[in-house]
């Protein structure tokens, strides 16, 4: 379950003493830099039944805990497949909370990640963490608690995670035995969010990036294969949201070209389309798409009704259109 600790997020587990626990927390800050390992490591620390306890304790809760069968901690996230958790497993979930701990100590209850809550979920999960039993913990993860709402945001302590300095994460990609060669690029990729990264390091970053260009080469330049594209990408969700991102960031760097021209500081593998861009499109055509690309980028992580694949495709035709090369 637990890789070894992230050496930035270590600073944050003294915020939680086992003497002067509050009843719920929120620990907030941007996807992709450990918050949800966070939250798991302050939990087997809470269960640990140690008077101080060490990364290398192996009592009984401790051992449970590594083998993710601490009857006593709860998981709740999206079920495979599904993009809300819903008020089923908010409420199986808590059936437990009024049954007396089977170590004798705390429940401990991670929501992960919370925005993920739909409505009735959420309002669920609000009941209780207004009258919460004794010796129940209560442990919120979020990337974007915006979109919480203003009760459930009042009834927790919040913890905002930053993310951390580039050279921290490059330190900590080489004790986890990453390549070199790649890792400048992924941390520009990831604007420096280590489990990002990561991530991206191990799936073969440069064949996805060569991949996502030449799909976005293709649909600017011809509009070719939008709905092929569509369909690809939104059968990958787990990637899709960095792709979105990564389109927003050649806006970003098209407008860096047509204000600043050549000395700008943009991403050098899509230069030659940014750069391109950026003196023959006009500004506001670019502002427009950046605009619509980033609510796209909110749909595709929002519960919503439309199907993701035409999600796609109308921005893919909003970006043939706009922006198409004529030659
Ligand atoms: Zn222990």
């Amino acid at each position: 379950m637990l890789n070894s600790s992230l050496p930035w997020t270590k600073d944050y587990h003294s915020l939680f003493s086992k003497k002067q626990l509050s009843h719920a927390y929120l620990i907030s800050g941007r996807k992709g830099i450990g918050k949800k390992q966070l939250a798991e490591e302050i939990s087997r620390k809470i269960l640990c039944k140690e008077e101080r306890f060490l990364d290398s304790c192996r009592c009984n809760s401790c051992k449970l805990f590594i083998s993710s069968n601490h009857p006593d901690f709860h998981l709740i996230e999206r079920e495979k497949e599904k993009k809300q958790i819903g008020i089923n497993q908010i409420r199986e979930c808590f059936d437990d909370l009024f049954e007396s701990s089977f170590l004798n100590g705390n429940k401990i209850f991670l929501i992960y990640p919370a925005e993920a809550m739909n409505k009735d979920a959420s309002n669920s999960a609000l009941k209780i963490l207004e009258e919460p039993p004794k010796n129940s913990l209560f442990i919120l993860v979020s990337h974007r608690s915006q979109l919480l709402t203003p009760t459930i945001l009042s009834r927790c302590s919040e913890i905002k995670v930053n993310t951390p300095k580039r050279e921290q994460v490059k330190a900590w990609l080489k004790t986890e035995g990453v390549e070199d060669r790649d890792v400048e690029l992924a941390l520009n990729l990831s604007k420096n969010r280590p489990i990002e990264a990561a991530k991206l390091l191990s799936q073969s970053l440069n064949e996805n990036r060569e991949l996502f260009i030449s799909n976005i080469s293709d649909i600017i330049k011809k509009g070719e294969n939008i709905i092929l594209v569509s369909e690809e990408w939104s059968k990958d969700l787990e990637s899709l949201p960095i792709k979105i991102e990564w389109m927003v960031d050649l806006l970003r760097d098209s407008l860096r070209h047509h204000f600043y021209q050549e000395s700008c500081n943009t991403t050098s593998d899509t230069d030659h389309i940014s750069s391109y861009l950026g003196k023959k499109v006009n500004n506001q055509t670019l502002f427009q798409l950046l605009e619509e690309t980033n609510k796209t980028w909110n749909g595709i992580n929002d519960e919503t009704n439309l199907r993701i694949d035409y999600l796609l495709k109308a921005l893919f035709i909003s970006w043939n259109i706009e922006l198409a090369i004529s030659s």
